[in-house]
Formats: structure tokens, C-alpha cells, sequence
């Protein structure tokens, strides 16, 4: 039996209503499928009422966060719209929508004629961010693929990105707590290369309140899962998983199981649930 803590809406970059994304869920034969838009809570109402009396549902966020002068992406659970952290993410997702219209300019300037209408129509709701930008670039012509949009344009360092208000990683996790949730740093190869830089990153997450770290990711071979998960617990982190699943915009993956072999045991969502504050 196996559960899902990692999915996108079409409140942020996902191309499914939430409601789709539960009906998604328990089609996979899942028993539990948690909602965790980039740093929006608008889905939660739709998908919980999809889910009411069919499917154990999870609200949650993914968080772009700072650490260590660089981002980090950070799951959290159990965390509800108006909560103290929505609250807070109100400033961050401000700074988003004064970062998007910086790089529409930057676009402009380098001669491409990306809109703020466009982009919105692109977006339809919600929260909106780069991945929109690279579907504005795709319908222009301008690049072939999303991922050429972020290779030559929108990934750190490239002429058209820009940073934005984040919030510190212990920040966030105080936020969440405070806001009765429970935390996970999301596919943890972004912020190491080796099982050395794995561990000594662990041993900080640990440290500053972290209750787990997302193991079972659909682009790690199965082996590099289950090592990560034995480090995780070394470290009193709780492996966690999910597939990220954002239908057409990241393709080839599907809800439950990833690219096909993703396996989230519940035992997961209980070892999380005894971590709640
Ligand atoms: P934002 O939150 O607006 O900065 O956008 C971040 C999102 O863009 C990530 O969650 C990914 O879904 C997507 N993304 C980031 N880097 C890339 C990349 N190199 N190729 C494709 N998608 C990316
Ligand atoms: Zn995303
Ligand atoms: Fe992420
Ligand atoms: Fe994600």
C-alpha cells in the first residue's frame, strides 16, 4: 500500500485541477495523496472535498527556501490556508509577482515579446512562476522545449532570471510548526553531490528541526533510494517520497508511481504523522 506526498496543481505550476490530481490518486490505488503547490494554498479546499470519504488527503505546500546562500525546496504537511505560514508567505508571493514582471522585461529587452497577459492566460490561477515564462517562449517560438527556456533564459545565472524574497530555511520551519505541520527537504540531490555531502547536509537539516528528507524520488535509481533512506534515518530524519507530478509540464511521470517503479510505503505518512507538533 502506498501514498503520495508530492504533487502540483494547476494552482502553481501543474497542469491538473487538484480535484483531477485525487481522482488521480485513488485511480493509482493509493491510499493517501497530499496537495503541495509552490508556496499556495489555493487547491486545498478542491482537493479535500474530492477526496472526502474516498481517499485520506494531506494538505501541504512546497517551499523555494534559503540555505546556505543558495535555495532549497521544503515540503511541509499538515499545514492549512490562513495558517500563520500562508500568512507569512504572503510577502514572498508579493516578491514573486514583482520578480515575473522583472523578467518579462528582461525578455523584452533581449527581444522577445513576452506579455503579462500572456503569461496569466498561460497561468490561469494561482501562484505563477518561471515554468509559465517557458511556456510563454515555447508559444512564441522562441525556444523548442520548456527545458531550453531554463537552459538559455530562466535558470539561475541565465540573462533573463532574477531572484526573489525567500524565506531562511529555519524560518520556515518554525513557521510551519508554529502552523502545526511537519517538514521535508524535497529531492535532496539539488543540495549535494556525494554521500559525504549528503550526510553532513542531513546532520544540519536534523539540527535545525527538519522532520524529514524526500527519499523516494522518481529520478533516483532505486538503490541511490534506499541508501538515502538508511542516511535519512541515521540522521532521525524520516525518508519521505512522492513523485512531483506536474502532468504535461514535466511528462513522462504519473501519480503514485513516478516513472513507473516509485514505490511510497505508508508506514511514511504514520512516521511523519507521530512527528506533528
Ligand atoms: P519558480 O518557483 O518560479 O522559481 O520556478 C521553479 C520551478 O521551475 C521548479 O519547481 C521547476 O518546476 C521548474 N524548473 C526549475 N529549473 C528548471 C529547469 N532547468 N528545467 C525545467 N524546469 C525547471
Ligand atoms: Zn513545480
Ligand atoms: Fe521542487
Ligand atoms: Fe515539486
Amino acid at each position: 500500500m502506498s501514498v503520495d506526498l508530492h504533487l502540483h496543481s494547476r494552482y502553481s505550476d501543474g497542469s491538473v485541477e487538484p480535484a483531477g490530481l485525487v481522482e488521480m490518486a485513488i485511480a493509482a490505488g493509493l491510499t493517501a495523496v497530499a496537495l503541495t503547490d509552490h508556496d499556495c494554498f489555493e487547491g486545498i479546499v478542491e482537493a479535500r472535498a474530492a477526496a472526502a470519504g474516498k481517499i485520506r488527503f494531506i494538505p501541504g505546500v512546497e517551499l523555494s527556501v534559503d540555505w546556505a546562500g543558495s535555495g532549497l525546496h521544503l515540503l511541509a504537511w499538515w499545514v492549512e490556508p490562513d495558517s500563520p505560514l500562508d500568512l507569512e508567505l504572503e510577502e514572498v508571493r508579493q516578491s514573486r509577482a514583482e520578480r515575473n514582471l522583472a523578467m518579462i522585461a528582461a525578455l523584452n529587452e533581449l527581444g522577445h515579446p513576452v506579455t503579462l497577459e500572456q503569461v496569466m492566460r498561460i497561468s490561469e490561477k494561482g501562484v505563477v512562476g518561471r515554468p509559465h515564462l517557458a511556456q510563454a517562449l515555447l508559444e512564441l517560438g522562441v525556444v523548442e522545449t520548456e527545458g531550453q527556456a531554463f537552459a538559455e533564459y530562466l535558470a539561475s545565472g541565465k540573462p533573463a532570471y532574477r531572484s526573489r524574497k525567500r524565506l531562511s530555511l529555519q524560518r520556515a520551519v518554525e513557521l510551519v510548526r508554529t502552523s502545526g505541520g511537519v517538514t521535508a527537504v524535497a529531492h535532496p540531490h539539488t543540495v549535494a553531490d556525494n554521500a559525504d555531502e549528503f550526510a553532513t547536509a542531513f546532520d544540519k537539516f536534523a539540527a535545525l528541526g527538519v522532520t524529514g528528507v524526500e527519499c523516494w524520488y522518481p529520478e533516483y535509481p532505486r538503490e541511490q533510494r534506499e541508501a538515502m533512506a538508511k542516511m535519512a534515518t541515521r540522521y532521525g530524519l524520516v525518508p519521505t517520497g512522492g513523485s512531483d507530478y506536474h502532468g504535461t509540464h514535466k511528462p513522462g511521470l504519473e501519480v503514485g508511481t513516478g516513472r513507473g517503479d516509485l514505490v511510497v510505503p505508508d508506514r511514511v505518512l504514520e512516521q511523519l504523522a507521530t512527528r506533528r507538533p
